[in-house]
């Protein structure tokens, strides 16, 4: 059934990049596993998948020890949630990025600690593109300003940027999220775009998501 859903997916980024003119290898599906056991990880791996997302470091750190994902080798982690300093150090060196760099004393920590173990880590900055007052990220307005201070820290590679847009009907209407996304992406010069999942992904396609991070279309609803 993962399979099945896999593929649904995978033919649906396909004509989504079709139809925006895009290159199905510039864009990669991470599969949210948040909540789902190593088990369901597991056979997503055997359907061909190879990135995964997680929100929660405690559950993280038993599903990637887990015995039945030790044999898949080349299995990458993306760490997707809300991140405290104190699990820092798990994760560093471990996971291929951390997508959700949400303010200045984060990025500060995780590049001190990244720079004593002589590895930069690969992040994303993650925006607050409405400034909802309930959701984590950089306001636009303070990540243009702090943007050269974040370039400068020198344990962490700043590969692009991330959102959370605000859940809509409609995935219609979240076209405008995407497109600010982007242009902010545009206008700081990176070049990786975090943003779809399970209920907009194809319109995150059609307006540049190089990444987009898909839970219950594979996995089913947590
Ligand atoms: C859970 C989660 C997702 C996946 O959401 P679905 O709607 O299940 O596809 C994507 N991104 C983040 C940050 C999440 O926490």
């Amino acid at each position: 059934m993962i399979a099945d859903n896999l593929a649904a997916i995978e033919a649906r980024i396909c004509a989504a990049c079709a139809r925006a003119g895009r290159d199905r290898a510039d864009v990669a599906l991470i599969a949210v596993s948040k909540t789902f056991p190593a088990s369901a990880v597991s056979e997503a791996y055997e359907a061909g998948q190879r990135l995964f997302g997680e929100n929660y470091v405690q559950d993280w750190r038993a599903k990637a020890e887990d015995p039945a994902l030790l044999p898949h080798r080349d299995l990458g982690w993306h760490f997707i949630g809300k991140l405290q300093r104190n699990k820092i150090k798990y994760l560093l060196g471990r996971v291929a990025c951390i997508q959700t760099v949400d303010r200045w004393s984060l990025a500060a920590e995780l590049s001190r600690r990244a720079e004593a173990r002589g590895a930069p880590e690969s992040v994303l900055l993650q925006v607050n593109l409405g400034a909802e007052p309930t959701k984590a990220g950089f306001a636009p307005d303070v990540l243009r300003q702090r943007f050269e201070d974040l370039q400068a820290l020198p344990g962490i590679q700043i590969q692009g940027v991330m959102a959370i847009p605000p859940f809509r009907d409609d995935p219609e209407e979240t076209r405008p999220d995407h497109q600010a996304l982007r242009s902010l992406r545009d206008e700081l010069g990176l070049q990786a775009m975090s943003s779809g999942m399970s209920s907009d992904f194809e319109v995150a396609i059609e307006e540049g998501a190089t990444i987009i991070r898909v839970g219950t279309a594979i996995f089913g609803t947590r």
